[in-house]
């Protein structure tokens, strides 16, 4: 496990002779309905890259616990960023990273939402413009395993805080689920964007956190550990 922030210097100059490949996380501070801690979408996908690490050599930078959030921005507790700063953030991080040695970059988000995501995929397109002999990948687990992972829900239509969400965090932090938030589902139009969004979304809950199970949780943390190590696998695959 190549924990980026426990490592000193002359560590992380040691190590860069084995990989070159760098993981960022990329999560959020936002509301999980009343149940879940703020942090969730952190929580989850650097616990499952610790899983990712413990068969794979790579660099595992700190997350970065503030993302692009638009339906819940106006939650109590979120504290969302714009895309542009993340656009900053990830081209900056990208770029030292490249000065430091490191060739194969993933940025990993524990967070779906669409601006967050299009703001981390048009940073890594531009840095792969323009930085010749570097390779970019960027994932969320939730648009890559769709289908696995609701098969693995009773839910039909399980999404932010739901069933599945409420039980990877029951796998890896049970103290920190507060209770059970009831079934609901965000009452938004499809297209005009709306600003009382609290009023229309009041729990903060898409799907049904009554059906969560520690087990369901720990298979899809599986799920998700598995497919960043085949992104990996084919990130470092270099022709
Ligand atoms: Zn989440």
């Amino acid at each position: 496990m190549l924990t980026l922030e426990h490592m000193t210097m002359t560590e992380f100059k040691k190590h860069l002779g084995r990989t070159k490949t760098v993981v960022f996380p990329f999560g959020t501070v936002e509301e999980h309905g009343s149940h879940l801690p703020l942090y969730t979408d952190s929580l989850i996908i650097v616990e499952a890259l610790k899983a990712v690490g413990q068969k794979r050599k790579f660099f595992l930078a700190p997350v970065l616990p503030y993302g692009v959030c638009t339906s819940t921005k106006d939650h109590p507790g979120t504290l969302s960023i714009s895309a542009g700063t993340l656009r900053r953030i990830a081209t900056d991080l990208v770029i030292e990273g490249y000065k430091k040695g490191l060739k194969n970059f993933l940025l990993v988000s524990g967070h779906g939402g669409s601006l967050h995501m299009s703001a981390l995929k048009e940073s890594a397109e531009r840095l792969a413009d323009v930085i010749g002999d570097l390779r970019i990948a960027v994932m969320n687990p939730y648009d890559l395993l769709w289908k696995e992972l609701s098969e693995l829900s009773e839910t039909a239509n399980d999404s932010h805080a739901g069933e599945l969400e409420t039980s990877m965090v029951l796998y890896l932090s049970p103290e920190l689920v507060k209770g059970r938030a009831d079934e609901e589902y965000p009452n938004f139009p499809r297209t005009v964007i709306v600003k009382d969004k609290v009023k229309r979304w009041p729990g903060g809950v898409w799907g049904d956190p009554r059906k969560a199970t520690a087990n369901k949780g720990r298979k899809a943390v599986a799920l998700i550990a598995d497919k960043i190590t085949e992104v990996l696998g084919e990130l470092e695959k270099r022709r």
